[in-house]
């Protein structure tokens, strides 16, 4: 029991890592590239920027090059057409 706890532990601060990780990446690349989504053209203010999502051009969330050359913003809609659909339940609920 107490090693499962451990994992547990080990498997939440895991998590919490990439969670922050991501917040940075979303933050720095709506800094780079303005708010508009690169497939539709859908402008974005701060109302509703939380539907402005971050893509990552080669699908490798652990990719982030601060320069941004990964990174593409796309509207939800354009977001979950790139990738299967349903796969984006995680980054919509706010867990990604
Ligand atoms: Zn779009
Ligand atoms: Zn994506």
């Amino acid at each position: 029991m107490k090693d499962s706890g451990k994992l547990d532990r080990v498997v939440a601060e895991a998590r919490r890592a990439a969670a922050e990780r991501e917040r940075g990446y979303r933050e720095q690349a709506l800094t780079i590239y303005p708010w508009i989504c690169g497939r539709c053209a859908r402008e974005f203010t701060r109302a509703n920027l939380r539907e402005l999502t971050v893509h990552h051009r080669d699908h490798n969330h652990d990719n982030n090059p601060p320069d941004g050359s990964n990174w593409e913003n796309l509207c939800v809609d354009c977001h979950e057409d790139e990738h299967a659909r349903g796969m984006l339940g995680d980054y919509l609920t706010g867990k990604r």
